[in-house]
């Protein structure tokens, strides 16, 4: 009967040296922990260049795989079996890593500690790689294989480690600082904050909602979005602003075409005061280049200049179909098409303007006091902390 015996880790892109590495290490191991926190039973080794994670035989090795592989920092990880360390039993558990994998060539890689065990490491290579090519239609690349199963053969036990399975790759999260995320319920942000994260970015969040035109549904469906995301750096606070009156103010100021520009010179406005005021060292948005009128250059120019603070568009040139193809792989597509009404769209203007100049803007921005407005909104704030989705609920 073969035993989970331990789980390998190894790191991404370590070529930072010295504390840097203890830090991302430390961090890592502190992520993985409290990624696998329903296995309060685990123990953790943390060496130069690895994370091992001892296992009891008794966990759910399908769960540890899905979790491990949502932990960013992890390049790769491989479980290692525990078996009896006999010929018959190393070559049938070894047959079984190889059919649960999708991968083609491979190589198998003995070390025989044990050297009463009956045969040496060549012939256990042979004999464990000829039951392979029987049974299954992998073949053998001894220079560059797919992948590798390494058998170590001790006294009391034998152990098997199989392929490398892809980790999440980046940074582990919370490595590199805090921005602050403009939250909308669409399909962009959400999948910017995990682009984020797998920079090691921590992730706070801010969303303006214009009570009574956008319901309760629209901000629930946000903070659906925080928890979901919350699941890569286990929680994430979420500063609603009430932008109700700031929005009719700006529509009676400006209205169409230059509505839009003036709401989101004013969301950055107040966004960077939010973020000034919670540590965070740059804003962050979903934006991508040409994707509606706000959003062309000379948009994002107009827009970006009322304010200091750097501003991170992860998705700035990625096509819409591949932000969706993200939003479907962290589970937030389902719930950002949800029919819910954001305060962008109460106010759609017909013809918004797709090259705003800063002089317009500022002239429309002089019709109103504007500034006590900004004042307002900031009292109108409103924190919530989120905590991750019952992960299961969305797989
Ligand atoms: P998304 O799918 O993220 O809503 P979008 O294509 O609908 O993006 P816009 O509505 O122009 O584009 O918004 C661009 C960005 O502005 C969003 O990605 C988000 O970062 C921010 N944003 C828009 N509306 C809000 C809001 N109500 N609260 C907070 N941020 C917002
Ligand atoms: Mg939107």
């Amino acid at each position: 009967m073969a035993e989970f015996d331990t789980v390998l880790i190894r790191y991404g892109e370590l070529s930072t040296k010295g504390k840097n590495r203890k830090d991302f290490t430390k961090k890592l191991l502190q992520n993985i922990k409290r990624m696998l926190k329903q296995f309060p039973d685990l123990q953790y080794t943390r060496t130069y260049d690895r994370i091992y994670i001892h296992l009891n035989g008794s966990e759910d090795i399908a769960e540890l795989r899905r979790l491990l592989s949502m932990v960013f920092g992890i390049s790769s990880f491989s479980f290692t079996e525990k078996v009896k360390a006999d010929l018959e039993v190393i070559e049938a558990t070894a047959l079984r890593m190889a059919q649960e994998t999708k991968l083609s060539t491979f190589k198998i890689v003995t070390k025989r500690h044990d050297k009463t065990f009956p045969m040496n490491s060549d012939g256990i290579n042979r004999a464990v790689a000829g039951v392979i090519l029987k049974n299954t239609d992998h073949k053998v690349d001894v220079h560059n294989p797919d992948f590798k199963i390494r058998i170590e053969v001790h006294e009391d036990a034998a152990y098997l480690t199989s392929e490398k399975i892809p980790g999440a790759g980046g940074y582990p999260t919370g490595i590199n600082g805090k921005v602050l995320l403009m939250l909308s319920g669409g399909i962009d942000s959400p999948v910017a904050a995990y682009e984020l994260m797998k920079r090691g970015i921590e992730v706070e969040a801010v969303h303006f909602a214009s009570p009574p035109y956008t319901s309760d549904n629209a901000r629930k469906k946000v903070m659906d979005l925080a928890s979901l995301i919350s699941i890569y750096q286990g929680r994430m606070k979420v500063h609603v602003i009430n932008f109700t009156d700031m929005q009719l103010a700006i529509n009676k100021a400006a209205g169409d075409p230059y509505s839009i520009t003036l709401m989101r010179r004013m969301m950055f406005r107040i966004a960077e005061k939010v973020a000034e005021n919670n540590h965070c060292l740059a804003l962050a948005t979903g934006e991508s280049i040409g994707q509606v009128a706000s959003q062309t250059l000379e948009s994002v120019a107009c827009i970006n200049s009322v304010i200091h603070m750097p501003v991170i568009r992860p998705l700035v040139c990625f096509d819409k179909i591949e932000i969706i193809e993200l939003a479907r792989k962290i589970n937030t597509y389902e719930i950002s098409i949800e029919p819910f009404e954001d305060c962008c769209t109460i106010f759609d203007p017909k013809n918004p303007v797709t090259k705003p100049v800063n002089e317009k803007a500022e002239a429309y921005e002089s019709r109103f006091d504007y500034a006590k407005m900004i004042e307002d909104c900031m009292n109108s704030r409103f924190t919530e902390v989120i905590h991750p989705a019952v992960q299961e609920e969305y797989l």
